[in-house]
């Protein structure tokens, strides 16, 4: 049985090629250009297509190879693009597809697979026949292999879809889902201002800053691209600190895979203290400087 691994975002492979290589033989696709880091997670062939957003031709593509019988399965980072290719390839091969499974195992016939349900509240597991998979960041911990793949590029065929503009977003030059440390604020911080008391704290753990879906969609206190949570980017930090977050759901979807989390709030009913390892109850602004003096020492 051999499966496909694709990801426009290069950093996604490994974990879904370590999740693949589990199963057998497998194939990976990405797009750009080639990193070295993509010929190490052990796939057979790493093919690499010039573009990631002609999502109906690279569809044609892989239908093609699942409905031959080349490929049984496909795991599909879960990025804009390969939401889009995951529900094409649905449709032209005929088969079913489950979005965002986060466990994956094979009995022959059938497919046994969980999803987070209820903004991660709970968990589903499900059997299906399923064979186009979306795949929730953070599937398996990437491990190197110790042989190299063949990469190769390939052309796509046609596309209906035309880039007509591209515009670089306003970013904050970070990416949160990289990082080993996370300090992420939250309403509770009550202005912009008050990063400044903050900053030192985030610095001193070497910790990047991000926060709750307020802080960066509604009140802009951060750039967009460092919300956590549902709706935001989903994190896997070893150290999450949230300070002056209340913990509700679609928050803590985005960061349940962070190994220690550290909860300040001064409520101490605040859900967050349900979801962390240490919680420390009351208010942000006289607990952190103290943090810091003493992170000094
Ligand atoms: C479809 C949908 C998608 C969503 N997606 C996301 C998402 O991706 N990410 C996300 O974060 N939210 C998301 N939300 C919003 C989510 O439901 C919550 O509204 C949001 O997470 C609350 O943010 P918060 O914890 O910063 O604010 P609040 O819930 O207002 O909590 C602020 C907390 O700060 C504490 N506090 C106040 N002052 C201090 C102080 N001085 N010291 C210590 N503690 C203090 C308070 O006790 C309180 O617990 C989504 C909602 C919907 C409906």
């Amino acid at each position: 049985m051999k499966s496909f691994v694709f990801s426009d975002d290069q950093g996604l492979i490994p974990a879904i090629a370590t999740l693949a290589r589990g199963l057998g033989e497998f194939d990976a696709y990405t797009a750009g250009s080639a990193s070295a880091s993509l010929s190490r997670y052990g796939a057979s062939k790493v093919f690499i297509f010039p573009e990631a957003n002609l999502t109906d031709a690279i569809a044609d593509l892989l239908s093609a190879k699942l409905v031959s019988g080349e490929y049984k399965y496909g795991f599909i980072a879960s990025t804009v693009n390969g939401r889009d290719i995951a529900g094409l390839i649905s449709a032209k091969a005929n088969v079913n597809a489950l979005a965002e499974i986060s466990s994956f195992q094979d009995s022959q016939s059938s497919v046994r697979t969980k999803r987070f349900s209820f903004g991660g509240k709970s968990v589903l597991e499900e059997e299906s026949n399923a064979r186009i998979f979306t795949v929730a960041p953070g599937i398996a911990d990437p491990k190197e292999v110790d042989h190299e793949s063949q990469v190769e590029q390939i052309q796509l065929g046609p596309s209906k879809i035309s880039v007509i503009s591209s515009e670089d977003k306003k970013s904050g030059g970070v990416d949160i889902e990289k990082a080993q440390a996370i300090v992420s604020i939250g309403r509770g911080l009550g202005n912009k201002d008050k990063l400044s008391v903050i900053e030192p704290f985030a610095s001193s753990i070497n910790a990047v800053i991000a926060g709750s879906r307020p802080v960066c969609l509604d009140y802009h206190w951060l750039s967009e691209d460092r919300q956590v949570g549902l709706s935001g980017k989903k994190v896997r930090p070893k150290v999450y600190v949230a300070l002056g977050i209340s913990g509700q759901i679609q928050h803590i979807a985005g960061m349940r895979g962070s190994k220690i989390v550290i909860a300040i709030n001064k409520d101490k009913s605040a859900p967050i203290f349900d979801e962390c390892d240490y919680g420390i109850v009351g208010d942000m602004f006289q607990i952190v400087p103290k943090l810091v003096e003493e992170l000094k020492k």
